[in-house]
C-alpha cells in the first residue's frame, strides 16, 4: 500500500522542535478499529552530544528522540542499540540480549508489558551493580566510571536509598509496576523518570547524607508510582505526578530512615515556601525548600492554585511551578494524611489504604485531580469538595491566632480543662480546618485533639486527665497555615 507522509524531509535539530516535533502520515485507505496497520518510520538525527571535557554523553532530549502517537497510548518497547563496545546502555525494562560483534556492543532492552509515556536510556562507560532483594525488583545500578566523586561508602549510600525507598512505596502504594528498575548516573544536572528506569543526575548519584540528596533520589525512585505507573491526564494534574512524588520521598525519609526532625523541616521549609517567608540557611545541598533569593521572587501561594499546573511559571515568577506544584502539592497530600491519622498511635493505615486503592485503580493508565477527589471521598466517607475548594482550586492560607491557656478544674471527671479561643485570619468565609493540639504530660502518654476551626474565632474548652508540660498546636503541621 501506498502511504503518504507530509513532511518529506524533517531536518531541523530535535531541540529547536520540542513545541512541534509533529509528523503527519495519511493512510491510503480508512483503517478499521482493531485492524492491525504497521507503520515503520526511519530516521536519523544526532541524539547523543558528547560531553567538551570528552569524559561523557549526554542525551540531547530524553523524551521526545523516540517516535510516539500523539495520544500518548500504551505501547511496549522493544529496543535495539548498537554502540562501539567500551560502551554500554541502561535503558527501561528487560536487557533480553547483550553481545559482542565486531567492536560493536549490541543490547536490547524490552518492556514486557505495555507501559504508558516515553523511553529513554543512557549511554556511558559504566560500573553496572546488580542487586536483588527479597520482595523487590531486580534492581541494577549504572555507575559511571568516570564519576571523580565516589569516597568510600557513596555508592552503597545510593543504593541503600533505592532500596528503602522501593520498600516505602510498595508498603503505601503497593506492588512496584514494572520488571526491574534500572538507575543511571548522568551528566545533566536534573533527575527523570520512566518505566522501569531513572536517570539520576550526577551530583546526587552517590552523594552522602545530606537530607536533599536522599529526597532526590526518593523522589525520582517514586516517580515509578506517579508518572510512570500512573500518567497525569493534563498539565492541572501535574501535582499528582510531582507534588505526590515529593510527599512520597518525604515519607521515605519519615518511615524508611526514621528521620523524624527532617521530615518536620522539610514540612516547614515548603510551608515557609508557600507563604512567601524566606527561611535562611535552606537550598541545594543544605536543606530543604528554596533559597532565598527565589523566595524573593515568587508570590508564593499567591500565584495561582495547585491545577494550574506549569502557567504558574511566568517571567515575574520563574519558580512558582516548582514552588507551588512540588512542595504545596506535597503538602496538600501530607494534609489529607494528617486527617486520616490516628494521631495518637501515628497509624496511618487509611491513607495508605487510599494510595494503594487511587494507585491499583490507574496504574498502566492516566489518572486526574477529579478521580483523585472521588478517592479521597470514598475513604473519608464524606464529601471532600470542601478540602479540594480551599487546597487544591483555591490559593488561600489561614493565619491562626491562639490564645489558649489550662485551668484547673473542681468536681469534674477530668481534672484540667485547656480553654481560650482561637482566632482565624485571610480566608474567606466559610474556610475550614481541623487542626490537631498535641498534650505532653509528665508522667502519661500525650494525647492529641483536633479543634475544627470554621469561623473567625472559636472557643476552645478541652478536658485533660493532668497538666500538661508542653502543647503543640498544629501539631506536625496537620494544616498549612502561619501560627501567631
Ligand atoms: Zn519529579
Amino acid at each position: 500500500e501506498q502511504l503518504h507522509y507530509v513532511q518529506a524531509t524533517h531536518d531541523r535539530r530535535f531541540s529547536e522542535d520540542l513545541h512541534d516535533p509533529w509528523l503527519t502520515v495519511l493512510l491510503p485507505r480508512p483503517v478499521a478499529a482493531g485492524e492491525r496497520f504497521v507503520l515503520e518510520i526511519a530516521y536519523e538525527a544526532e541524539l547523543i552530544e558528547r560531553l567538551r571535557d570528552a569524559s561523557g554523553y549526554l542525551l540531547k532530549d530524553t523524551g521526545l528522540w523516540i517516535p510516539r502517537h500523539p495520544d500518548n497510548r500504551r505501547r511496549r518497547f522493544d529496543l535495539t542499540f548498537r554502540v562501539p563496545e567500551r560502551f554500554r546502555i541502561s535503558s527501561g525494562g528487560a536487557l533480553l540480549d547483550e553481545r559482542v560483534e565486531d567492536d560493536t556492543r549490541i543490547m536490547r532492552w524490552v518492556t514486557n508489558r505495555p507501559v504508558r509515556g516515553t523511553m529513554s536510556f543512557h549511554m556511558g562507560r559504566f560500573e553496572v551493580d546488580e542487586v536483588t532483594r527479597e520482595g523487590l525488583p531486580p534492581i541494577a545500578v549504572y555507575a559511571d566510571r568516570n564519576h571523580v566523586g565516589f569516597a568510600p561508602g557513596n555508592r552503597e549510600k545510593t543504593l541503600e536509598d533505592l532500596i528503602g525507598s522501593l520498600r516505602t512505596y510498595i508498603d503505601y502504594f503497593g506492588p512496584y509496576p514494572f520488571d526491574s528498575l534500572a538507575v543511571t548516573e548522568t551528566r545533566s544536572s536534573g533527575g527523570q523518570a520512566f518505566p522501569g528506569l531513572v536517570l539520576l543526575t550526577f551530583h546526587v548519584f552517590g552523594a552522602l547524607h545530606t537530607g536533599e540528596s536522599e529526597l532526590f533520589r526518593a523522589h525520582e525512585v517514586a516517580h515509578q508510582w506517579w508518572g510512570a505507573g500512573a500518567d497525569w491526564e493534563s498539565y492541572r494534574d501535574q501535582w499528582i505526578t510531582e507534588g505526590f512524588a515529593n510527599y512520597s520521598a518525604a515519607l521515605y525519609v519519615l518511615s524508611g530512615l526514621g528521620e523524624e526532625d527532617q521530615f518536620r523541616d522539610m514540612l516547614d521549609a515548603w510551608r515557609l515556601d508557600a507563604l512567601g517567608e524566606v527561611n535562611v540557611g535552606q537550598g541545594f545541598g543544605k536543606r530543604y525548600g528554596f533559597v532565598p533569593a527565589v523566595v524573593r521572587e515568587s508570590d508564593g501561594n499567591e500565584s495561582g492554585a495547585l491545577v494550574v499546573g506549569f502557567r504558574l511559571r511566568t517571567t515575574d515568577t520563574p519558580f512558582d511551578y516548582r514552588l507551588i506544584v512540588y512542595e504545596k502539592g506535597a503538602f496538600v497530600l501530607h494534609m489529607l494524611r494528617m486527617l486520616l491519622m490516628d494521631l495518637e498511635t501515628g497509624d496511618d493505615g487509611r491513607f495508605r489504604d487510599l494510595m494503594r486503592g487511587f494507585m491499583d485503580a490507574y496504574v498502566g493508565g492516566v489518572t486526574n485531580t477529579r478521580a483523585f477527589e472521588a478517592a479521597v471521598t470514598e475513604a473519608f466517607g464524606e464529601p471532600m469538595d470542601w478540602f479540594f475548594d480551599q487546597w487544591v482550586y483555591g490559593v488561600d492560607v489561614p493565619t491562626y491566632r491562639p490564645d489558649l491557656e489550662v485551668s484547673p478544674l473542681r468536681d469534674a471527671r477530668e481534672p484540667f480543662v485547656l480553654h481560650g479561643r482561637v482566632r482565624q485570619e485571610d480566608v474567606p468565609p466559610g474556610f475550614r480546618s481541623s487542626v490537631p493540639i498535641r498534650l505532653e504530660f509528665r508522667d502519661r502518654d500525650p494525647i492529641v485533639r483536633r479543634i475544627l476551626i470554621d469561623r473567625p474565632e472559636v472557643d476552645v474548652e478541652i478536658p485533660i486527665p493532668a497538666e500538661p508540660t508542653r502543647i503543640e498546636f498544629n501539631y506536625l503541621h496537620g494544616v498549612l497555615a502561619r501560627v501567631r
